[in-house]
């Protein structure tokens, strides 16, 4: 038998219950091969064993909506900045994440799905992605994102989303992606803050369009994801069969029943808005990366989504783990995607460990593997030592210095236990 690596110290398994204060996780290969207590088990003489003195065993963070290789939150940078510089971007993306203890990532737009052969050779560093490729938006929809500009400019300069309208030319989109071996799609159901344009309130996309692409999705075994701020895009995803509801800052009670029913997933992503909202409030704009309508349409949404994340978790909603952050230095850089923990505790009302599961456990179902995101025997062995007790301050999780070990398919790439 291979050596085993054996993590030895307080041990969260992401199903949601109490913490096994002397718990042993047992890593054979990239595979998990056991967990339990302390006392349960006979530690094999030849053993690598990793003593955790004060901190926890945890399975390795899924953040399920960020941007992969944006670069920046500036809206003009979308169309002038060059493919190259976005893939450099992307690769100090990935690994800020890994660092952080994210081990797998949904790419809802970004490059990521470019670079999974650089992964998975081991030419990059990173967490495990999963990809729409590029976003599906209508002409003037949020992806087309600043409408003073001409339309041609889309053709050559924005890379992460195609712009399509009517049945065909959504089909031939989504097609395109999946083509490009993306995992799922995503599609633009309303408008946007980063995105030209006032009206926070209309739907993108006739329903028909938004049909088709869940029919193009859905015929390949994967799933639609819907940027869907307004309340029309939530009942629009609703009605069309769209699986994973994006942001739903102006959620309604009336959308309860249909998204509970139909086992859509609603994926908040307060850290964005909080990160937005610090510069609002201070009145700071780095590098005026800030554009005037997003500063303008930002607070009315930010004091609205609280509420819509504690009617989603009093209704049982299955609500996910997601930051939505681009990478962008100034004001939302990838390494700080822990602090959806606290915001979802805080905002949202979830408890501490309600918010690992849903990181965790939660987030393996939203990326379609069950293989990953509890520590569980026969799982993949993607394991996180974060300094301290997670569930007596989640807070901990937010600061990437705490992240003490990262492990990714049986193989330690962050060590700062020496
Ligand atoms: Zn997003």
């Amino acid at each position: 038998m291979e050596q085993l690596t054996i993590f030895k110290g307080r041990v969260i398994d992401g199903n949601g219950g109490a913490p096994i204060e002397k718990g042993i996780v047992a890593v054979s290969g990239n595979r998990i091969q056991l967990v339990c207590r302390e006392d349960e088990f006979d530690v094999p003489e030849n053993a690598k064993v990793i003593e955790i003195q004060n901190g926890t065993v945890m399975p390795g963070f899924i953040d399920q909506h960020v941007h992969i290789g944006m670069g920046s939150i500036n809206h003009k940078s979308l169309y002038s900045m060059h493919p190259y510089e976005k893939v450099c971007y992307a690769i100090r993306n990935l690994s800020d994440l890994l660092n952080a203890g994210f081990t797998t990532v949904r790419d809802c737009g970004g490059v990521s799905n470019h670079l999974k052969n650089a992964l998975a050779t081991g030419l990059i560093e990173g967490p495990r992605v999963f990809s729409a490729g590029r976003t599906i938006t209508q002409t003037n929809g949020h992806f087309d994102q600043i409408k003073s500009f001409p339309i041609e400019f889309n053709e050559k300069g924005n890379i992460l989303a195609y712009i399509a309208d009517g049945v065909p030319e959504v089909r031939k989109a989504a097609r395109m992606n999946l083509r490009e071996g993306a995992d799922f799609l995503k599609c633009m159901l309303s408008a946007g803050v980063v995105s030209q344009s006032n009206n926070l309130e209309t739907q993108e996309f006739a329903d028909e369009e938004i049909k088709a692409m869940v029919e193009e999705a859905n015929k390949i075994g994967t799933y639609v994801a819907a940027h869907s701020i307004s309340n029309k895009a939530v009942k629009a995803a609703v009605r069309c069969g769209v699986k994973s509801i994006e942001h739903a800052y102006f959620l309604q009670e009336d959308d309860l029943e249909g998204i509970i029913k139909n086992d859509h997933w609603v994926i908040p992503t307060l850290a964005i808005t909080e990160m937005f909202m610090i510069n609002i409030r201070n009145k700071t704009n780095p590098n005026n990366k800030l554009s005037p309508w997003l500063i303008q349409k930002m607070p009315p949404a930010y004091e609205r989504q609280e509420a819509s994340v504690r009617m989603a978790r009093a209704a049982g909603v299955k609500v996910g783990f997601g930051t939505d952050l681009v990478g962008d230095a100034d004001i939302c850089p990838f390494g700080e995607n822990g602090r959806e923990f606290g915001l979802l505790v805080r905002r949202g009302g979830y408890t501490p460990m309600e918010t690992i599961t849903m990181a965790t456990k939660f987030g393996s179902e939203v990326v379609m593997n069950p293989d990953l995101g509890t520590l569980e025997k026969g799982k993949l062995a993607d394991i996180v030592v974060v300094k301290g007790d997670p569930v007596a301050d989640i807070d901990l999780l937010a600061n990437k210095d705490n992240i003490r070990i990262v492990m990714k398919d049986g193989v330690v790439k962050k060590n700062m236990e020496g």
